[in-house]
């Protein structure tokens, strides 16, 4: 059957349409802690990665075959209602999005604040070593190394961290295709409970990573994933040295295994989940290609308006860490706002909109570094630059405070506001807007050692040694004094950025 006009027209209507349901969603923020949700714990950011989903694809071709293959006045009038019908659905998809956090789902979130907290609590009663710092830090290198030994000789060295089962089907799942640039945006700690005999952990992953085949073609895969981590119950956990990385359970060396679980370094045989924490399954909730244009793109921010989310018993978590420092709580609030979140603030999204992120290195967790290096580049390759001028912060609230045997961690809801906007190479206005303010807010946490201090933040030397910070390297490592100063050890440093949509306590 051939098209006639009327046809040709309802087709183009009906490819127009879909084409901008399709590529409504792709619409990203800019800002560093802004759409890129990498910042986000768990949740989803306003960048939605790239390429049309199968859903939205299969409607289209349905649409192009109901158009080819029936009578025009059957065709037509389906068509139309399938549109409606599909248009209705997705505005029904973005209200119940904004609905998640109205003040009903907050108590909710308060009370899920309440659980986890209840179930930490106990958990230390039995180890009281636990710490979510630490235990976040251990989680981030095993998924980071997971997807970077996938396929390797080296994926060995893993395997005191993975049960039997994982660690088998990996082998057996492996092929040619290689896991590059491993970028973790997000991670929580969802759940802690006790079963049969072990701790059980659940943790979710925001990650990105490119996938190469033997043939070099990469796709860049965007993944969220829970994984469950467990370990036989009673034990206790490493102390930070052997939690910051894999490290060896028994010498503390760093891990490298022979094929059997022995360390290669003590010769001790590590059993999965006897000492440590190990992997026990994975569960993949979410998984697509990211498609890194549309930089240059707008979407609302979401969320600003919201209450803000306070943990309940808040006044008196503040008031227990002011004085182990021997301060007031009244004092603790104010000298962290003026000399930790305030100057860190304006500090890193100077160095976001000037390129310079290599200036901040030491004021962040690696996993934060990476990530934003990875949105840094990823504007440089497309030849834009995201430019904030004009930068204010509006209030700093102190939202959450939580401490364990070796960290004390601070968040904070940062208002601010600033023309937020994206230029090319020569230096053209591509998006955003460079006359109007864009206001916006986050929340961020700051962790240290318990054992530090002083309240103030180098932002211009090394927290340790007082030398200047410009031989940070990659990975924190000060050139003068040779410590690694990003895991808070010797000040305050910036260990996540979560938008408010994201945001859940
Ligand atoms: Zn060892
Ligand atoms: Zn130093």
């Amino acid at each position: 059957m051939k098209m006639n006009d009327k046809q040709r027209l309802i087709f183009l209507l009906a490819f127009l349409f879909a084409a901008v349901a399709v590529l409504l969603p792709e619409l990203a923020l800019a800002r560093p802690g802004g759409g890129h949700s990498y910042s986000g714990g768990g949740g989803g950011g306003g960048y939605s990665g790239g390429g049309s989903s199968s859903g939205d694809g299969l409607l289209f071709d349905l649409i192009i075959i109901l158009l080819m293959e029936l009578p025009p006045q059957v065709s037509i009038p389906l068509v139309l209602v399938i549109l409606v019908v599909y248009y209705l659905k997705h505005k029904r998809r973005a209200q119940d999005t904004q609905t998640i956090s109205s003040g009903l789902t907050r108590s909710n979130m308060v009370r899920q604040i309440d659980t986890l907290e209840n179930s930490m609590r106990r958990l230390r009663e039995r180890d009281p070593n636990f710490s979510k710092t630490l235990f976040l830090d251990f989680s981030y290198s095993l998924f980071h190394q997971f997807y970077h030994h996938a396929g390797r000789p080296e994926f060995k060295n893993l395997r005191p961290f993975l049960s039997p089962r994982v660690y088998d089907e990996a082998l057996k799942g492996a092929n040619n295709n290689r896991v590059q640039e491993v970028v973790i945006g997000g991670i929580t700690l969802v759940k802690l409970h006790a079963q049969g005999g072990q701790d059980l952990a659940e943790v979710e992953f925001e990650a990105n990573y490119t996938l190469v085949n033997p043939a070099g073609s990469a796709v860049r895969i965007l993944s969220t994933e829970r994984w469950t981590l467990a370990r036989q119950e009673g034990i206790l956990s490493q102390e930070p040295q052997k939690m910051q990385k894999l490290a060896c359970p028994n010498c503390g060396a760093t891990a490298n295994f022979a094929d059997s679980g022995e360390c290669q370094h003590c010769g001790t045989f590590i059993e999965a989940g006897k000492s440590q924490w190990a992997l026990q399954s994975r569960n993949r909730l979410k998984q697509e290609s990211l498609n890194v244009q549309g930089l240059a793109h707008y979407a609302p921010e979401v969320g600003t308006n919201w209450p803000t989310l306070k943990h309940p018993d808040l006044p008196r978590h503040i008031e227990a860490l002011a004085s182990a420092h021997g301060s007031s709580a009244g004092a603790f609030q104010s000298a962290f706002e003026a000399q930790v979140a305030q100057p860190v603030f304006m500090e890193l999204y100077k160095a976001w909109s000037g390129n310079q992120w290599q200036d901040i290195r030491h004021l962040v967790s690696d996993r934060l570094y990476e990530a934003y290096s990875f949105w840094m580049q990823a504007y440089q390759a497309g030849g834009l630059r995201n430019k904030l001028e004009d930068i204010r912060i509006k209030q700093v609230e102190i939202v959450q405070v939580e401490t364990d045997r070796f960290y004390e961690a601070v968040t904070a809801r940062i208002f601010a506001q600033c023309k937020d906007f994206v230029v090319d190479r020569q230096g053209k206005k591509v998006g955003g807007n460079d006359r109007q303010d864009r206001f916006f807010s986050e929340y961020w946490t700051f962790v240290r050692r318990s054992s530090v201090e002083k309240m103030n933040v180098d932002l211009k030397s090394c927290p340790n040694c007082g030398a200047p910070n410009d031989k940070m390297g990659q990975a924190a490592e000060c050139g003068y004094c040779g410590s690694k100063v990003s895991t808070g050890e010797f000040s305050w440093i910036l260990a996540y950025i979560v938008q408010d949509e994201a945001y859940k306590g």
